[in-house]
């Protein structure tokens, strides 16, 4: 009989996800479940109609590897349009399965045992994990204040010799804050002369509010020039169980990258990609997705007045974050875990997004709901 129990283990400290966590917890209390990021409604039937007939025309065996051609031409077409900068199709260019792979093969190919990449806290929960698994080190830089801002000094003074990577996230899981034109200038600046890589999460680049701007990383030359740009159909179709996403680099980061999505998965689901190609000819599914998540945060914000809990409406994502500090001092996570089985309602706390796990009272809120979820959810956390 082998022996298995002293194998050294690859993320020694790696454990269940807390969506994982907190939606099967949800699932088996019937839960109204607000926790992990996915709507409660149905993608578009017009883009299930085109799935169904890519694969009735045929296209069922393997595309080609790094996707086929006539979605990365309207992934390119999409990108001009919105950002003013041309990334070919043919080299530059990455269907992959789910921002989730774009970000573990960016990852990999270019973090070597001993590198350091900074990554900002909180921070969505695949970062570190795949940098560990390179053999890198995160270099943890904490963002400022209530509006969890940046401070550029203190990312000057964590820049060493060994800085492969910088990772930025906006809009920001789990805080919903944006990164301004500002922060991407002074990043442009600080980074000029380096060879450091910059990896930007963009998966919420359409989930934007008010009067706020995605800038993404293409829209500056100097981040450009060295940025890998990952993106997610899932977040932006309502239909975050394809695990369809992309990303862009210039070609010598790309080749990198494309090594290791031949080695992983060689290529993603072929149907989707057809149907994703005719889906994206007509803008206006993207383009008027902010106005249609502002009203949600505007109705579950709404909602929320008079109750226990407090915060500032989210500026990007489909997230709230909400301090309830005034409710109980509980830790999140028991406070969490309380709510869904005590009151039927499920959250994530906030606290495994931050460094060392610290405890700021405050629990996110997943907004992407019919209403009649979001007023269900609403009269619980009055109660409280
Ligand atoms: N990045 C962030 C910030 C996310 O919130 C998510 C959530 N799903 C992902 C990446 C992964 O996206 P996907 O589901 O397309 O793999
Ligand atoms: N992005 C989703 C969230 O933040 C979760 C995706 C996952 O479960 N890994 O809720």
């Amino acid at each position: 009989m082998p022996n298995f129990k002293n194998l050294p283990s690859k993320l020694p400290a790696g454990k269940t996800s807390i969506f994982s966590v907190m939606s099967g917890l949800a699932r088996k209390h019937k839960a109204i479940d607000l926790s992990q990021g996915f709507p409660n409604f149905e993608t578009d039937n017009h883009l299930k109609d085109l799935v169904c007939k890519a694969m009735k025309d045929g296209y069922n065996q393997y595309p080609p590897m790094s996707g086929v051609w006539a979605l990365r031409t309207r992934i390119a077409e999409k990108i001009a349009a919105l950002y003013d900068i041309c990334y070919d199709f043919e080299t530059e260019i990455l269907v992959t399965n789910g921002a989730t792979q774009a970000l573990y093969c960016a990852i990999n190919a270019f973090v070597h045992p001993g590198d350091e990449v900074i990554v900002f806290k909180p921070a969505y929960d695949s970062y570190e994990p795949d940098i560990k698994l390179a053999g890198g080190k995160p270099v943890l830089v904490e963002l400022k204040g209530k509006n969890f801002k940046i401070d550029w000094q203190e990312v000057e003074a964590k820049i060493t010799s060994k800085t492969r990577m910088i990772i930025i996230n906006t809009p920001h899981n789990p805080t919903g804050t944006v990164l301004s034109k500002n922060d991407m200038q002074q990043l442009e600046k600080l980074i000029r002369c380096t060879n450091i890589i910059l990896l930007s999460d963009e998966v919420y680049e359409h989930l934007i509010f008010d009067d706020e701007v995605h800038e993404s990383a293409s829209k500056f030359p100097g981040l450009a020039e060295r940025a890998i740009v990952c993106a997610s159909f899932g977040k932006t179709f309502h239909n975050t169980g394809w695990k369809m996403g992309y990303c862009v680099a210039p070609e010598v980061l790309m080749k990198e990258i494309i090594k290791l999505h031949q080695a992983t998965v060689f290529c993603v689901n072929h149907p989707m990609q057809r149907a994703f190609a005719e889906y994206l000819k007509k803008p206006e599914h993207y383009l008027q997705l902010g106005d249609f998540y502002q009203q949600k945060r505007d109705k579950f914000f709404d909602l929320m007045q008079g109750s226990g809990f407090k915060g500032t409406p989210s500026k990007g994502t489909y997230f709230q974050v909400m301090d309830y500090s005034k409710i109980t001092d509980e830790p999140d996570v028991d406070f969490a875990k309380r709510l869904i089985t005590e009151h039927g309602l499920a959250a994530i706390p906030v606290s495994v997004f931050h460094k060392n796990g610290k405890d700021h009272k405050q629990l996110r809120f997943c907004f992407a709901k019919t209403d009649e979820t979001l007023e269900k959810a609403a009269e619980i956390l009055h109660k409280l």
